[in-house]
């Protein structure tokens, strides 16, 4: 009995391996698809001045309207885009989308900067550069208008960290997205220029629940104002967080409290009533 049970075992988990396998190139066939066909969705998060509350730039933040599936966050769907190099023409839509929206703001009197993810993996693909090139070019929008947010990890790929050099050399500028919590050491952080300092949200979040956290943060401040960059506190909820961090220098902050991530729709609507 127990030979002809784990007989069974094995054919249930080979079945299982299959349907993930199958369950895989479907989602990866479903994302190519997505990419191609219009299926995108950004929105864009205000980034705040903390000093007057006025929304200087937007974060872009892609979706996936999935049919059948609603609106996916890119939890869902960033890792397989990450594994299958669609990761390449997803981040190409989304700069292409983001840049249009700063150009449109513009246009409607509205001055503000936009700042778009970008994956190492993207980074370190051959061509990044002539390809936002491009992308700004034919936008219409001036480079010092656009961010490129990257996380730690793009200090242990070589490739990415040239081409986020040459990125800044292009004029645009860069900032380091969750920082604190990845790959960063005194040494790169001192060697590679860079704009601006994103202090991840678990650090906002533990703001009043973890004791060292104050003094970890006014570092984090300290450090950026040394290496010449300014700060974005990521995730503020609440109004004692925005209050603490403005008083120990943070220039900058996003959060739900200034607003959630909204489409462009959301955001003209939001104009007339104070943004
Ligand atoms: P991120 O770049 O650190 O973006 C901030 C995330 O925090 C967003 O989640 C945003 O909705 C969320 N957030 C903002 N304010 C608050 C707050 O007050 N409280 C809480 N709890 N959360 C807040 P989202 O949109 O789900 O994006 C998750 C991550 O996906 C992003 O983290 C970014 O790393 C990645 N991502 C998003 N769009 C793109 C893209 O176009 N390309 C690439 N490569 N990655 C992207
Ligand atoms: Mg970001
Ligand atoms: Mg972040
Ligand atoms: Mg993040």
């Amino acid at each position: 009995v127990a030979k002809r049970d784990g007989g069974n075992r094995v054919r249930q988990f080979r079945r299982e391996m299959g349907e993930q396998a199958l369950a895989r190139q479907r989602d990866k066939a479903d994302l190519r698809t997505a990419i191609d066909g219009g299926e995108l969705v950004v929105h864009y998060q205000p980034i705040v001045d903390l000093a007057t509350s006025a929304v200087t730039s937007a974060e872009a933040l892609v979706r996936w309207q999935r049919p059948g599936r609603g609106l996916l966050g890119p939890d869902a769907f960033i890792g397989l885009a990450e594994e299958t190099g669609l990761i390449v023409p997803l981040g190409e839509k989304v700069l292409e989308a983001a840049c249009g929206q700063a150009v449109r703001w513009n246009g409607e009197g509205r001055s503000l900067g936009v700042t778009v993810n970008v994956s190492t993996r993207e980074l370190a693909t051959p061509g990044f550069l002539p390809r936002l090139d491009r992308v700004i070019t034919s936008a219409g929008l001036a480079p010092n208008r656009l961010t490129v947010e990257v996380t730690e990890s793009v200090w242990a790929d070589e490739p990415a960290m040239r081409s986020l050099v040459a990125v800044r050399e292009a004029g645009i500028r860069v900032a380091l997205d969750d920082f604190g919590t990845g790959y960063s050491s005194l040494s790169y952080l001192q060697r590679y220029p860079f704009d601006v300092v994103k202090i991840d949200r678990s650090f906002t979040g533990a703001l009043g629940r973890n004791g060292r956290t104050e003094g970890v943060i006014r570092c984090i401040i300290a450090l950026a104002e040394v290496l010449g960059a300014k700060t974005v506190a990521e995730g503020i909820e609440t109004p004692e967080q925005a209050d603490w961090l403005r008083d120990a220098g943070c220039s900058y902050a996003q959060g739900y409290l200034f607003g959630r991530p909204a489409d462009a729709a959301e955001w003209k609507a939001a104009a007339s009533t104070g943004w």
